[in-house]
């Protein structure tokens, strides 16, 4: 993952916080699309699959979501100490349940 090239894009991107809130809603949205046809959910036979499908709309949302991190300024050790300490707390998690 090229978090330079991200946070170098998120810089650029005019949209504010609050708009980029709102769009990752909207990829939140596309993501859960692709999730219900993927599992044939009831009311979505009728729709196909994007060409990316699930994968496209989860990096989608990642990078909307790192856009929102760079623009209140965090920074990649920022990102990369987080990330170590959520999944800590994720395997801590896993193993007592
Ligand atoms: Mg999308």
């Amino acid at each position: 993952m090229n978090l330079k090239r991200i946070e170098q894009l998120a810089s650029l991107e005019p949209k504010s916080t609050m708009e980029r809130m709102v769009k990752l809603q909207e990829e939140m949205g596309e993501l859960a699309q692709e999730v219900l046809i993927h599992h044939q959910a009831s009311g979505s036979s009728s729709k196909s699959p994007g060409v990316d499908g699930i994968a496209g709309e989860c990096v989608d949302v990642i990078i909307v979501a790192l856009s929102i991190f760079f623009k209140n300024g965090h920074t990649q050790d920022e990102l990369k100490q987080l990330i170590e300490k959520k999944c800590e707390k994720w395997e801590k998690f896993q193993a007592k349940n």
